[in-house]
């Protein structure tokens, strides 16, 4: 069994719905995950913003603008036909949850119900669709099965006994459809595993039911070996190891969801990365084993703050690292970069909700210093400390910006630069032209 998951492009209109259909449709009792239409989900969050507002009219005019899209989406994939009754009666109920709140005020649990919907609605769509055309498909509702912990972790192991349950129960089954992102809280309310993260859906569903292989199927052919969106002439990366996967995740490639490596890697099952408007290239396999020694990918992480505290007393003096790591950690905020020296240290987060507070509690300990809009620069390979020359190259072909922050040797993947906001692009394409 295979777990397929197609993004919000993949079946942003009833064409490409359709053609997901003829994708999935006779390849085997598989597990398809979808994501909600593109733009439903941030149309979504704009409804409930509305209603956060009390700008009910707003909320109103929004809905029904995303009405009339699913209503000729019904339309041009179904006509009159009695799975379009079915589909438009499933669209329906979403509807009829968003309308609900006009009338009441909106709270936290009912925003991630508004947010539920988008997905709710693609996978009805689908399931009907396929059944339309005589493909004996089951409906696995998401919230039935995928479940979180308190602190948000995948409860796994309720996960996979669920989910075992209810593939057993239709041994006729020929492919199931799911929804991704969407998940019951601890507390059992509706939740959602955060933006992007049906693939991180695809991911804990493929480990829990040991698939033979994880897909993550969007709209380009693989992992470039730089952001397309900013890079002219990138090209796609055959293989990566989880690791190299993880690490590009994280610091910005945004085809993969950076949660989405961790389950495949633990159970070891390959993730690959395809391309559904051309579904014949090669893509991308995310694996165990890849070719050593060499540098595969660059990727960007935006909206990064970079913290120095000076010590007046030694740095090395005992204990002093544990003080400053204690106040980030007491306001919840991971660091994802740091480099000392002898009088200093400078580290950096993205996360700035509590970033008042945490310089305000740095001052006891030192001159605080800080600098915002600023961006990592991520090289991403087989950067074991043993090959030589992968610093040098990075370093030269950034010779001419400037460079805040250097991280290397954390991990045997990843050198990483911090570079300001303005001098990304230029980054970025100076160490595609400079490494490949
Ligand atoms: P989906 O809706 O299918 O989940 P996403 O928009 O989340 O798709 O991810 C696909 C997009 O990721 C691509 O269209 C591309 O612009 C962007 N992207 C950023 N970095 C990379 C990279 N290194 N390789 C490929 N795509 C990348
Ligand atoms: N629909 C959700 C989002 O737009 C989840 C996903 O697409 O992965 O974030
Ligand atoms: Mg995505």
């Amino acid at each position: 069994m295979k777990v397929l998951k197609f993004g919000g492009t993949s079946v942003g209109s009833a064409k490409r719905i359709e053609h997901v259909a003829d994708l999935i449709s006779g390849k085997g009792r598989n597990i398809v995950v979808l994501s909600a239409m593109s733009g439903t989900t941030n149309t979504l969050v704009e409804i409930a913003e509305y209603f956060y507002k009390g700008n009910v009219p707003g909320a109103q005019e929004t809905i029904n603008g995303l009405q009339a899209k699913y209503d000729a989406t019904i339309a041009e994939l179904f006509g009159d036909s009695e799975y379009g009754e079915r589909a438009r009666a499933a669209v329906a109920r979403s509807f009829a949850v968003l309308r609900s709140f006009c009338n009441e005020t909106l709270t936290e649990a009912g925003e991630k119900e508004i947010l539920s919907q988008g997905e709710l609605m693609s996978t009805a769509l689908m399931q009907n669709l396929l059944e339309q055309r005589g493909v004996r498909s089951v409906l696995l509702p998401a919230l039935d099965f995928m479940r979180t912990l308190p602190g948000g972790e995948p409860d796994m192991s309720h996960i996979g006994s669920r989910l075992r349950r209810l593939l057993d129960m239709e041994p006729q089954a020929e492919l199931f459809i799911t929804q991704g992102y969407i998940c019951l809280n601890d507390r059992g309310g509706i939740d959602n595993l955060h933006r992007g993260g049906s693939d991180y859906t695809a991911s804990i569903i493929g480990a829990v039911a040991d698939a033979e292989e994880i897909q993550i199927w969007t709209d380009i052919d693989g992992m470039h070996n730089n952001d397309p969106r900013y890079v002219e002439n990138t090209a796609p990366v055959s293989t990566l190891h989880f690791e190299e996967a993880a690490e590009l995740a994280y610091f910005g490639a945004k085809i993969l969801h950076p949660a989405c490596v961790l389950p495949a890697k633990l159970h070891n099952i390959p993730v690959r990365l395809l391309n559904t408007m051309e579904p014949e290239a090669p893509g991308t396999i995310i694996c165990n084993t890849t070719p050593a020694g060499t540098i595969k990918a660059i990727a960007a992480k935006d909206n990064i703050t970079a913290i120095k505290i000076k010590s007046g007393r030694m740095l090395m003096a005992y204990g002093f690292l544990h003080k400053v790591f204690e106040i980030f950690d007491n306001y919840h905020t991971p660091i994802d970069m740091m480099a000392t020296s002898e009088v200093g240290v400078s580290v950096t987060i993205d996360d700035r909700t509590n970033l008042a507070n945490i310089i305000d509690e740095l001052k006891d300990f030192g001159t605080v210093t800080v600098d915002e809009d600023m961006v990592i620069v991520c090289v991403v390979g087989d950067l074991e400390w043993h090959n030589c020359g992968f610093e040098t190259k990075v370093l030269e072909a950034l010779g001419s910006i400037p460079v805040r922050m250097i991280s290397y040797g954390g991990s045997n993947y990843n050198i990483s630069v911090l570079v300001r906001a303005q001098d990304k692009v230029r980054a970025l394409k100076a160490l595609s032209n400079h490494i490949f």
